[in-house]
């Protein structure tokens, strides 16, 4: 989940590096470092805690030379701490390495290492690859040619587990390695420059192209350019694409946070979700990249769809759209789970693979064992670059623009969208008629207008949140497809307030949770005017007769609501799955809000990191 950048090239590399590392924080954020290669040899810095505490160490000692290699860490193996922070030196302290990912059998090549009389420093398992690699480079002849390349090769053979790694050898100075099993890597190249980082956005101030390595990849960048081998028996060849990503995209512009500028994105970002893909001569969708005739889509009789949190929140409410506007049978699955169990699942059933970055380790896991097993897997992912994108049949971008907020706003509206896109291609392939797909279309196309309305109450929320920011436990309610939504509050809640918070469905309410009901817990209610109403009010009565303090989340125009709740947010009147993408936005400013109040780092929030490349 860290970020990686490294750089060979005529410029300086420490600013190039800091830059980049800049870009990549949301990845990981408890420590990060910096190696550089000069005349001199290898200097190497690293300090825990956010790049400022890096970059204030630089400022004052400087590391000069044009090659070198960084990193942001979120720490899976020891603690955050200096020294367990990357670049990695070797035994020698001659090689660095950076590290993406987890080497699964440390413990075994460790005990090795030790009995061969190697000591070591830290508690991490990128550590041990560095003495496993600078080992073998220690034994190989000091004139062979391709030493670092080598020695990168013979000990990832003997390594199972993850890594996106960067390696760099001060007696061969001109050089790195780089190479990736599970963890993303990409090579820019540039004029007189080449880069490898995790993430395109790390290098796209400096070069517009790249190449994502694939599994098994091993690269070697010298001052002439690039060499490429593999791990595997499949045939080296890097496919060069030209990246369109605006550096300046992921600028705060005037919002204090990110993630209040990516709430706020939403209008234009759900846009773009739908923009070119609604049919209205024939009150359909088209989704061009799914790849399928409208027979195979005619044939589908199952979907499954897999993710983790956000995206797997999504995929709930889009279980519900689907099955009321298509009649086909949809189940989420965790795709942490869903990669190790045996889910029944024939011919005819879809998988549908939901990441924002498209790099989620467990989504990945997910989408192979579906592929392995011989189905149709199809992904809705963000980043057109990503290895979701590349490793699934066809699918559907968001083009939401970078969302750089750890807690994941723009995206999940998205994903819900396409969804419901999916439903309506799906259900008008089925029994929904011309004149219901135009009513959907119409609520489609309505929802940018209504969810500026709903932004315009961001000082109300505020005041609520102020108004329970002595809180130490949520409620969230909801029922049908509004209990998706219930779930995502809760998480948003949890993610950057640190306030404990549970979704739940409305109507568990009286099977255990009442218990947890008094005067300091708030429950949020969502109760816009649906079929479910009536049952909602009655559930929100039974926290009142309690004394529990209730936030309805209602529809515009019900002032009976206010005889029942203490505080109340509004939604413009809409069909259910339109609703329950508008009433997901005072979730997430009230979550936002709260987190500011009690001075929380919003887009930071503790252990936490943006895209999870970890299993
Ligand atoms: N497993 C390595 C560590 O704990 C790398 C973690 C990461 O990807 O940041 O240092």
């Amino acid at each position: 989940m860290c970020g990686i950048v490294a750089y060979l090239g005529d410029k300086e590399a420490q600013p190039v590096l800091l830059e980049g590392l800049r870009r990549l924080e949301y990845r990981g954020y408890d420590s990060s470092g910096i190696a550089v290669l000069n005349g001199k040899g290898l200097e190497v810095t690293k300090k825990v805690g956010r790049i400022q505490q890096l970059e204030r160490v630089l400022a004052v000692r400087p590391l000069h030379g044009s090659l070198g290699i960084s990193h942001t860490r979120w720490a899976t193996h020891g603690k955050a701490t200096d020294v367990n922070a990357h670049p990695h030196t070797d035994a020698s302290g001659k090689l660095a390495i950076v590290h993406n990912g987890i080497i699964e059998n440390y413990g075994i090549l460790k005990k090795k290492l030790i009995d061969k009389g190697f000591q070591f420093r830290t508690e991490t398992d990128t550590e041990v690859l560095a003495f496993l690699i600078g080992f073998h480079f220690d034994t190989l002849d000091t004139d062979t040619e391709n030493r670092l390349e080598m020695a990168v090769m013979e000990a990832l053979r003997e390594v199972t587990g993850t890594y996106g790694l960067v390696a760099i050898h001060q007696d061969q100075p001109g050089l790195m390695v780089g190479a990736r099993r599970g963890s993303p890597l990409v090579l820019g190249i540039g004029k007189h420059e080449h880069f490898l980082a995790s993430d395109v956005s790390a290098m796209a101030a400096h070069t517009q192209t790249v190449a994502h390595l694939r599994d098994f990849d091993v690269v070697t960048i010298d001052r002439n350019g690039y060499r490429l081998k593999s791990l595997s028996q499949n045939k080296v060849g890097l496919e060069i694409s030209k990246i369109d990503y605006q550096s300046g995209e992921a600028e705060m512009g005037d919002f204090p946070h990110f993630m209040l500028k990516e709430i706020f994105e939403q209008p234009i970002s759900i846009q773009n979700a739908f923009r070119g893909r609604l049919n209205l001569d024939e009150s359909t969708a088209q989704l061009g990249g799914l790849n399928l005739t409208p027979q195979d889509l005619r044939e589908i009789d199952r979907i499954v769809i897999t993710g983790c949190g956000t995206a797997l929140h999504a995929g709930l409410v889009g279980e519900y759209i689907i099955e009321s506007m298509a009649h086909v049978p949809v189940e989420i699955e965790w795709a942490s789970e869903f990669r190790l169990r045996n889910s029944p699942m024939d011919r005819r059933t879809l998988v549908l693979a939901v990441s924002q970055s498209g790099e989620t380790e467990d989504t990945l896991g997910a989408l192979r064992e579906a592929r392995r097993k011989g189905h149709r897997v199809l992904g809705i992912c963000n980043n057109v670059a990503s290895t979701l994108a590349r490793e699934t049949d066809g699918g559907v971008y968001m083009y939401a623009g970078p969302e750089v907020s750890v807690a994941a706003t723009k995206s999940f509206t998205s994903q819900v969208v396409i969804f419901a896109l999916l439903a309506l291609l799906l259900g008008r392939m089925r029994f929904l008629s011309a004149s219901q797909g135009r009513g959907i279309i119409e609520a489609i196309e309505a929802l940018p207008d209504q969810i500026t309305q709903v932004l315009r109450q961001s000082a109300h929320i505020r005041k609520i949140a102020e108004k329970y920011r002595n809180a130490n436990s949520m409620l969230f309610f909801g029922r049908q497809m509004q209990f998706g939504i219930a779930l995502e509050g809760a998480l948003k809640m949890k993610e950057i307030t640190y306030i404990h918070a549970g979704g739940h469905p409305t109507a568990e309410l009286k099977h255990g949770i009442i218990a947890l009901v008094d005067e300091k817990t708030p429950s949020v209610f969502l109760c816009p005017k649906d079929g479910a109403y009536d049952k909602n009010i009655n559930n929100l009565q039974q926290v009142k007769a309690r004394k529990g303090p209730v936030i309805a989340v209602a529809t515009e125009g019900n002032e009976e609501i206010r005889n029942h709740a203490d505080d109340i947010i509004y939604i413009p009147d809409a069909p259910d799955f339109a609703a329950a993408i508008l009433s997901v936005v005072p979730l997430q400013l009230f979550a936002y809000h709260m987190a500011v109040i009690l001075g929380r780092d919003v887009d930071k929030p503790r252990n936490l990191a943006k895209s999870v490349t970890v299993p």
